[in-house]
């Protein structure tokens, strides 16, 4: 899932393998080199109240894992309300109206347990869109499989990494041989010329992991590091969150990496990464007056991002399942532009609480995700932020409490 920008790493192997591999590659996120001639549109210059930077749309939550912190509470069968394979191609034309090069990202569940995914990848990439993908790390995802994903026009697989180790991350995604198949498909990804995303979940069971994650995320020669941070929806809500102090303390470490590493570091549900990061720099820098404070950076949920769930309700972000409406009946356009839900969602000064009350609430505003989770309403503050603006004396967010 979705969140940002790395530099292309090697040869772009979907403009190698055949006519329907794009010559751009996926298109960058936050932090990535975008807006060349001919290539994806600068997510800078997207104006993300018409539109999403990041369309996911969960084709099925039909999985074969049971990963502890599965957000779409995933099981083995698919669900008889799914979108069709007509609805999805529906869905999917629509997704074009957004403007060219839209990015869509099929997710599940494991995306694989769809008979038509090809059938998808190919219509969506035959209509200029931008497909990518999110399989589940199982034997499934052979290097034939991912094979015929790269000749399908896929531009990017993202695959999670939970523990640098096959004890650790098979622990924590419930499956014996997760760790083993999902390096085997990195590799496959790796020879098949397909970019790849690592995605990492942060919580109180991971974080010692990072360190090794990082290091086996740049051996897999990926080009972004996706980090999420915890937000407690579906079975996620068994896991322990980190602590506000360790998630700025881990920030800050991102940070860090991303100035060095070869690939992109972005995080998922933690935009206040960006304002650690311009902290940093304004700590480091000898310019007097040089708040830092610019442009915005990133994307959250309703603002830039969206999500479809298996059934067709129109979500800002899969982490919060409060719908706008349904695309078997709503236009998801219209609905992502209009909706009284997606408008709030991205206006800063709508705010409730210390993000309300915060300088930083125009680049950063906290996960709206987990403000949901934790309060039911999306605009009140986020729990994980240790941030405390100058004079504010108001209420602190609750579900503060979380594991160092
Ligand atoms: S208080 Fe809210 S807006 Fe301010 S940095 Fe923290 S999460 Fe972001």
């Amino acid at each position: 899932m979705p969140d940002t920008d790395s530099p292309s790493h090697g040869p772009n192997a979907a403009s190698e393998r055949g006519s329907r591999g794009r010559p751009d590659g996926v298109a960058p996120e936050r932090g990535e080199r975008g807006g060349q001639p001919g290539g994806p549109p600068d997510p800078s210059a997207i104006d993300t109240s018409r539109r999403p930077f990041v369309l996911v749309w969960e084709v099925t939550q039909a999985c074969d894992l049971a990963c502890d912190h599965c957000r779409a509470d995933a099981r083995p069968e698919r669900h008889p309300d799914e979108l069709t394979t007509e609805e999805g191609k529906r869905l999917l034309d629509e997704a074009r109206s957004f403007g060219d090069g839209q990015l869509v990202v099929l997710s599940g569940g494991d995306p694989l347990a769809r008979s038509d995914l090809l059938e998808l990848v190919e219509y969506g990439t035959d209509r200029g869109l931008r497909m990518t993908l999110t399989p589940s790390g199982t034997n499934s995802l052979t290097p034939d499989v991912v094979a015929d994903l790269a000749d399908a026009g896929i531009e990017r697989l993202a695959l999670s990494i939970d523990g640098a180790s096959a004890e650790a991350h098979d622990d924590f995604r419930g499956e014996s041989g997760s760790f083993a198949q999902t390096v085997a498909a990195a590799r496959a990804a790796q020879e098949a010329g397909v970019p790849l995303q690592i995605n990492t979940t942060v919580c109180a069971a991971t974080v010692d992991e990072l360190e090794s994650i990082r290091d086996l995320v740049a051996d897999l020669g990926a080009v972004l590091w996706s980090v999420f941070f915890l937000v407690p929806v579906g079975r996620g809500r068994v896991l322990d969150p980190v602590s506000p102090e360790r998630a700025e303390e881990t920030m800050a470490w991102l940070s860090e990496v991303s100035e060095s590493a070869p690939f992109g570091v972005k995080t998922t549900e933690a935009p206040h990464y960006r304002r650690v990061a311009i902290q940093r720099k304004r700590d480091a820098s000898d310019a007097p007056g040089d708040d830092g404070i610019g442009r915005r950076l990133g994307i959250t949920a309703g603002d830039g991002f969206a999500f479809v769930s298996h059934t067709g309700d129109i979500y800002p972000s899969g982490f919060l399942p409060q719908s706008a409406g349904n695309v078997r009946s709503d236009s998801l356009v219209e609905r992502y532009r209009e909706s009284d839900l997606f408008r709030s969602l991205r206006d800063p000064d709508a705010l409730r609480g210390k993000c309300g009350a915060c300088e930083f609430r125009h680049i950063c505003g906290g996960s709206r995700s987990r403000a949901f989770a934790h309060t039911g309403d999306p605009l009140e503050s986020d729990p994980l932020c240790a941030y405390v603006p100058d004079g504010y004396e108001g209420a602190m967010p609750s579900g503060r409490a979380g594991a160092d």
